[in-house]
């Protein structure tokens, strides 16, 4: 594997590089915000109409057929320019992937384009009260509607991210009660406006509405929205969580501008606290660390290979190094770590960033069952005992 960039993608880095230098906003207002979110769909409708929202997709689909290789430097540059994380994430990164592998020709040209232009944000409704961890535990029920051609949903969906601002959702229900859990489920996409659907929103720890409950009481969904086969919902979503906890939702860039930011506000404030030093060099080394790890997984992908198991290693690194990364400026910022608004030192960016990473070991699968798969998998150790 060689770690010279080809002529081709130097012109490509520096292309993304102009482009961001003269258009990224940099920080938004939180997106879990009605003004945050407003913010932050004029800033992805910009990056469409830039062609720079979803480089890797298909030309047709707003792309620009970029290798994986051109989308991690995208990603690089993207975060070193200060843009803000996308509004757009779940339906790019966890739905886009699955409807290029598993939906039908008129539904890629129906949801992909929209979704690239940033006029639909979607949210994931995968999370139950009872299922989380357990997700092929969901009791959300679809039920067949002949006389309709479709489905109706009934239901409990919790934990989705950014529902109170999105536009439309993908989820899994059980459509077979009688079929072993993992096989009686189907993977549906619907309107957050349609008929019988409550979303009430919830806030995280910031005060945020971030995520919201989502309740549905008799909401038909037409067979056109069925993504996969019925009862091949469980195969369909699995295809998408290795990409999650792997690359798609965390390349590299965002760490290592982090971690370069945190070497700034030790030059400005390291003096007031000599003994957070090293770990300073610590998460810069990790996010370094985890940028190399990058290119062989993308070099590996791009030979054929597969995420795998793999995906959970990354996933545990990613979690806790933003953690860490978060602890150490706070330590710097001292008690002025506290303040909020306008006259807080770098507008209060490091808090709000603390408390986002401590989602980090939750979302995308909790990090003690991404433990577990690397202990089952990769390293063939036993299977821990099961909690009740
Ligand atoms: C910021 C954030 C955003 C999210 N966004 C979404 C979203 O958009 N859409 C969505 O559907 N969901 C979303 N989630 C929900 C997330 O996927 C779940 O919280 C997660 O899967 C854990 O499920 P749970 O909360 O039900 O916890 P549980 O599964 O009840 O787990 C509780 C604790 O027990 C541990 N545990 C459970 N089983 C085992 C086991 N077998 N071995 C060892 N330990 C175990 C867990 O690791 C955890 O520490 C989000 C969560 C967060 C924090």
């Amino acid at each position: 594997m060689s770690l010279d960039f080809t002529e081709h993608e130097e012109a490509f880095r520096a292309e993304a590089r102009t482009w961001l230098a003269e258009n990224s906003p940099g920080r938004l207002p939180s997106m879990d915000t009605t003004e945050g979110a407003a913010a932050h769909r004029v800033w992805e409708q910009q990056l469409a109409s830039g062609r720079w929202s979803v480089v890797a997709w298909p030309q047709e689909f707003g792309g620009r057929e970029a290798t994986l290789t051109e989308w991690v430097i995208f990603e690089e540059e993207y975060y070193l320019s200060g843009a803000p994380t996308r509004i757009t994430q779940n339906g790019i990164s966890l739905l886009a992937p699955i409807i290029f592998e598993h939906g039908t020709p008129e539904q890629q040209q129906r949801y992909l384009p929209t979704m690239a232009d940033g006029t639909d944000v979607w949210a994931q409704a995968w999370s139950e009260p009872e299922a989380g961890s357990d997700l092929a535990g969901i009791r959300s029920t679809a039920t067949r509607d002949d006389s309709r051609g479709g489905w109706v949903l009934n239901g409990q969906k919790t934990w989705s991210s950014r529902a109170p601002f999105a536009d439309r959702g993908f989820g899994l229900f059980r459509s077979d009660p009688t079929a072993e859990r993992h096989r009686g489920l189907t993977y549906f996409l619907f309107p957050l406006t349609a008929d019988g659907i409550t979303v009430r929103p919830i806030p995280q720890l910031d005060g945020d509405p971030g995520f919201a409950e989502i309740f549905f009481d008799d909401v038909f969904v037409p067979d056109a929205d069925v993504l996969g086969g019925a009862g091949d919902g469980w195969r369909v979503a699995m295809s998408t969580a290795g990409n999650e906890r792997g690359l798609s939702l965390r390349a590299p860039g965002r760490f290592m501008a982090a971690a370069d930011q945190l070497v700034d506000l030790w030059r400005e404030r390291g003096d007031e606290a000599p003994t957070m030093r090293d770990a300073v060099v610590d998460a810069w080394i990790g996010a370094r660390a985890y940028q190399f790890y990058t290119w062989g997984t993308v070099d590996r992908l791009q030979d054929g290979g597969d995420m795998g198991a793999a995906g959970s290693v990354n996933k545990l690194f990613w979690s806790d190094l933003d953690v860490g990364l978060h602890e150490t400026g706070l330590a710097l910022l001292g008690a002025e770590q506290e303040l909020r608004g306008e006259d807080a030192p770098h507008g209060g960016r490091w808090m709000d960033d603390y408390l986002f990473s401590l989602a980090g070991p939750i979302y995308a699968g909790t990090n003690e069952i991404q433990r577990n798969i690397v202990a089952e998998r990769i390293l063939g150790l036993p299977r821990g005992e099961k909690r009740s």
